[in-house]
């Protein structure tokens, strides 16, 4: 039973076991823990511990596992789908991993860096820069995601389509299993076959199998050119064909290819400072594409020929291509500031999908088409990582739009959309999990054998249920 004494003995109890310092109980030091950044899921918690080492994450693991006390791992509580929140029971223990930020070894000689979980995504990037190496993980949130949290979610961004997503750039792994034991697998290995791969199994388990406590991350050597621009494209169908161009002529120097509708760059230059439409004229679909190369070679060139071929063959309607850092920051303020200009917009219904990039076009007819017959109050912002096969399809409604309203909708919008994503052969999930958000949409889409082997791995590794329970998958 949830009772306040219960709450207030095993706050009592928790503080015999944790390092002085290590909980935060008062209202306001806690409160930050306990709100999602999209403002959807507010939590209750036993107290938000913030240990300092291994030692101590696997005692108060152990704690709460013979205690059958819900943990909630959180990294820099930029996540999309509640994952890092607690529920609303004030009994779950939130263990936030800010304090295990050591840098533990740069290798460069061996291309790859061992760092703790609680470190900030633009510190580890920073760290590789200071060893002459490229850490290629980009997110728009990396200032204040962490490492720990970009591996559980198992994160993709902006170099994907040449570097992969989070699991792709980790070689090794040290995690906090639920009854405290550590498995330390930290080498920084490029082939290692020695069994199940333990590494591939936490990465992406947002949480619910162990605590990522440190990994050991692959770095590359550091990009010495590189091309970026905006082009203006007739439509979808002519996106992918430019992509098909840029991944045949370029090779692997493509790192990004994102797709921006008109009317997301309408919200990013209507709400966001300084910003403006580098090209004349209106169009209603651009790319943003960059290529990279860790050789010193002359890729504006390149970048202007391709462009121009793809003019001539009227893939391409017009391009702006930066001619320095300056207005390459300012092409990627463009796509970066979306998300913000969205939030600023009024309220928005995200959907995170994949399909195969092939089938893009006919996707984003389909779904806009219903779009505008079944929600005519919305404006559709269908953009990001096209590269991927990526979109955000989301669908923002005009500031002072009763909230209420827009969650009415919600349920019948993500059905269809996530629905013919499905028919596309896509992923409802592309890469930012699912959380608390997403459960039924796991159970929905995953096939009966799937979801029975993934209850059986949280069985094995988690019996009494603590890892985030209620997260990827229904609690109990
Ligand atoms: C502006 C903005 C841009 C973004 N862009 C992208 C993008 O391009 N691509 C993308 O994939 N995501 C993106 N995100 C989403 C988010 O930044 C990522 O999901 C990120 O990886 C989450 O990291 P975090 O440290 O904030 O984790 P949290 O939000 O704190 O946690 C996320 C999940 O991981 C678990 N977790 C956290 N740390 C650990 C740990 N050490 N061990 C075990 N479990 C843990 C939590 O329990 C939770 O389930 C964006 C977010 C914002 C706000």
């Amino acid at each position: 039973m949830n009772t306040s004494a219960d709450a207030a003995e095993l706050r009592a109890a928790l503080r015999t076991v944790a390092e002085p310092g290590t909980l935060l109980e008062a209202e306001a030091d806690t409160a930050p823990f306990l709100l999602d950044q999209r403002r959807q899921y507010q939590g209750r918690a036993l107290a938000v511990a913030l240990p300092r080492s291994v030692a101590e994450v696997s005692r108060l693991l152990a704690w709460c596992n013979a205690r059958h006390v819900g943990v909630v791992p959180q990294g820099g509580n930029t996540g999309y789908c509640g994952g890092a929140t607690p529920d609303e029971s004030g009994r779950q223990l939130v263990i936030g991993l800010q304090r295990l930020n050591r840098i533990r070894a740069i290798d460069a000689a061996d291309y790859a860096m061992t760092i703790e979980a609680g470190c900030l995504l633009a510190q580890a990037q920073r760290a590789a820069a200071e060893a002459g190496r490229f850490f290629p993980l980009e997110l728009g949130s990396a200032g204040s995601c962490q490492i720990g949290g970009n591996l559980a979610t198992n994160a993709g961004g902006l170099n994907v389509l040449r570097f992969g997503m989070a699991r792709d750039l980790a070689l090794g792994i040290e995690a906090v299993l639920p009854d405290g034991r550590v498995i330390q697998h930290l080498r920084s290995l490029r082939k290692d076959n020695t069994g199940y791969d333990l590494r591939g199994l936490l990465i992406g388990s947002e949480g619910t199998l162990g605590i990522i406590t440190a990994a050991t991350l692959k770095l590359w050597p550091q990009l010495r050119s590189t091309a970026t621009a905006l082009a203006a494209v007739p439509n979808a169908a002519a996106a992918v064909s430019l992509l098909a161009r840029l991944r045949t002529l370029a090779a692997e120097r493509l790192n990004s290819y994102e797709l921006l509708p008109r009317a997301a760059l309408d919200l990013v230059i209507r709400h966001i400072e300084a910003v403006a439409d580098p090209l004349g004229a209106r169009h209603d679909w651009y790319v943003l594409c960059e290529l990279s190369s860790f050789a010193i070679e002359p890729l504006d060139a390149l970048l202007e020929q391709i462009l121009g071929d793809a003019m001539a063959a009227g893939e391409v309607l017009d391009a702006a291509l930066a001619p320095s850092e300056r207005a390459r920051t300012n092409l990627w303020r463009l796509r970066e500031n979306v998300p913000e200009a969205q939030r600023r917009a009024g309220p928005s219904l995200k959907h995170d999908i994949s399909v195969p990039v092939a089938r893009l076009p006919e996707f984003i007819a389909q779904a806009a088409a219903w779009v505008q017959e079944q929600v005519p109050e919305g404006t559709l912002i269908a953009y990001g990582h096209a590269g991927d096969g990526n979109l955000h399809f989301n669908i923002s409604f005009l500031r002072g739009t009763a909230a209420a309203l827009v969650a009415a909708q919600e349920p019948l919008i993500r059905r269809a959309i996530h629905d013919l994503v499905a028919a596309h052969g896509g992923s409802f999930s592309a890469e930012h999990g699912i959380g608390r958000l997403k459960v039924g949409e796991l159970e929905r889409y995953a096939s009966s054998a799937e979801m029975a082997t993934m209850r059986e791995i949280k069985r094995a590794l988690d019996p009494n249920g603590i890892m985030n329970p209620g997260k990827v998958l229904a609690a109990g």
